[in-house]
This record gives structure tokens, sequence and C-alpha cells, in this order.
């Protein structure tokens, strides 16, 4: 279960804090563009997002009291549960992760190891951590730290390169598949730090690529053969087919399983397993064009893991704009 928290500090006004409403909203898996929703979806239905949400807290900004050479951030996460214990004595066991949203502008990043009181002993959980002026599709980014999932980098090991997923949501490879979602007065509304201010809540980023599920440790059943297809090594020999379904689509066919993954093993000893998963523009893929105009076409995407770090690698793409079928 995940331990949401909103935290202001004392100085910022409650009406700043979202509402038990809104929050409810957001962590619910049925309401569209929804953190849950978007977190249930593209982990085909393995991500655990129960959750219970504390009545919000208000603290002075506990980084102050970071010592010189301290890690800020774990002095506002540390300070933050401490306050949570303090106030709700909850049962720790309870929760493998907290969400801590601030009520202003704060910091964003997620993962760690915060240490918090179990019976007579303790235990460590990780945290994402953003603001009310942090983007739909950063959020969901350190929610996946907090899942234990990392950034998609490029050949040359720097982070954010893979254009078809959200934990590459700070630069998405230098291309921008996000988009602009309607306004829907039943979820958060963001405070945009740009000029003229725009609701960053409404920013939403593309599926993150099935590859980090594949290889995640805490959702093993995602790797089912009705899901992921294991390309025989025989392709390297002679042509092989087989039929992929979009990965959105093969997400909304779910409690039924479509491949939306395939692994295609090495040529060669030593070699590199590659991933092939096709997008398109549909559903948190709609930022995706035909023509690849913002620069994330609709194509086959290609990602590799590195067999030493275990990181994911964004190779290339077959943009399927000269191919015939269902393109939306
Ligand atoms: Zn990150």
């Amino acid at each position: 279960m995940i331990a949401v928290v909103r935290v202001r500090w004392n100085n910022t006004p409650p009406e700043n804090v979202w509402t038990d409403a809104v929050m409810n909203e957001w962590m619910n898996p049925n309401t569209p563009f929804s953190l849950a929703h978007y977190w249930t979806r593209t982990s085909l239905f393995q991500a655990d997002m129960r959750f219970y949400l504390f009545p919000p807290i208000a603290i002075d900004d506990p980084r102050a009291k970071t010592p010189a050479g301290g890690d800020s951030r774990q002095y506002l996460v540390d300070g933050v549960l401490a306050e949570v214990t303090r106030l709700f004595s909850p049962d720790w066991n309870l929760f493998e992760r907290a969400l801590l949203v601030f009520a202003q502008q704060t910091d964003l990043f997620g993962g760690g190891s915060y240490i918090v009181p179990v019976g007579d002993g303790s235990k460590s959980i990780p945290a994402a951590v953003c603001d009310l002026a942090s983007s739909f599709d950063a959020i969901v980014q350190e929610v996946g730290h907090a899942f234990g999932l990392d950034h998609e980098v490029d050949g040359a090991g720097r982070e954010y390169q893979s254009p078809y997923s959200s934990m590459s949501s700070e630069t998405y490879g230098h291309t921008d598949p996000s988009f602009k979602r309607p306004v829907d007065s039943r979820l958060p509304v963001g405070v945009g730090l740009d000029n003229p201010p725009s609701d960053g809540q409404r920013t939403i980023g593309p599926y993150i690529t099935p590859v980090q599920f594949y290889i995640s440790k805490s959702m093993p059943s995602f790797n089912d053969p009705g899901t992921v297809y294991q390309v025989p090594a025989s392709y390297i020999a002679s042509p092989h087919t087989f039929r992929l379904t979009a990965v959105d689509a093969a997400i909304d066919s779910w409690p039924v399983r479509k491949p939306m993954l395939a692994v295609l093993p090495p040529s060669s000893s030593g070699g590199h397993t590659y991933f092939v998963e096709l997008r398109r523009s549909s559903s948190y893929d709609a930022g995706f064009t035909h023509d690849g105009s913002n620069g994330a076409p609709m194509a086959l995407a290609i990602h590799a893991v590195s067999p030493t770090n275990g990181r994911v690698r964004y190779v290339n793409r077959i943009p399927l704009e000269a191919s015939p079928g269902d393109q939306h």
C-alpha cells in the first residue's frame, strides 16, 4: 500500500493543499488521467496502487535542519515521515512506499530509502516526492522510481533518452510526446511556473515502455507468454512471422492478455537482446503523431537492456508512416 501524505509549510495557506476529494480521484484507478489510472494501466495492472490518504500535515521545512554536507532530500522525507509517525502512529508494516505531495513548490524526486518504525524495530521504504508545480508526466516518473524503475539511457549512458517512455519524461530523448488533457474539475489543478502559467497536471506523457516491467523484479506477473512474445533464435537464419498488439490496445484488452512486447535473442554469443513494441497515437500515447512532427512518430520502438548494469537503453525506432494497417 502507498502512504499518501500532503504537506504544507506552516506559512503556506491551507487552501493550497489539494482536497481529500481531489486526492481520492487522483488515486482512483477508474478516473481517466488520474495518477492511479495511468499507473495501473502502464504496468498492465501489476502495480499495487492501493493507498491510504493521511490528513494533511503542516510543518516547517525540515531541510533547514540539514547539516553541512548532508542530503537535504533525505532530511525532507525523513522529517515528513517522522511527523506522520508522531501524529498518526501508523502501522508502517502496511506500507511499501510513500507518496509526498507538497502544497508549495518544494522538489521533485523519487526512490531512495527512508527508515520508519515497525514494532520494536524499523524498516526502510522508498518515496516519490512532488509538489503542486510538478507536471503529471514527471510525477509519473517519480512514482516509477518508488517502484524501483530507472530512466532509459542512450548508447552513451545519457539519462532520459526514450521518446517512448515516461521514465524519460525529463527530455524524452529531445522529443515531446506529451500532450495536454482536457480540463477535469475532479482532478488536481497544478500551479504552473511558466508564463502564462499552465496547469502541469494536464501534461500527460506516454506509457512507460513495457521493457521496464519485463525486467522489474517487483512485478513478475507482467512477464507472461500471453503478454511477452519470445522470438525463437531461428529468426537469425530464416524469417519469422509474429503479431504484436499496440501497447495501448494490449492494455485496453486486459484482463485478456495480448502480445505487446517481443524479445529478440542475440544473434551471436555476447550480443544484445532487443525488445520491440508497437506504439501508436491513442490513449496515453496520443502525443505520438503520424509523421513524427513532434519528433516522436508512431513506430516500432526498440530498446535493449544492459547485461552489466540492467539499465534500459533506447536503441531506435522503425516509423510506421509508410506501413499499412491500423495506425489510428
Ligand atoms: Zn527520475
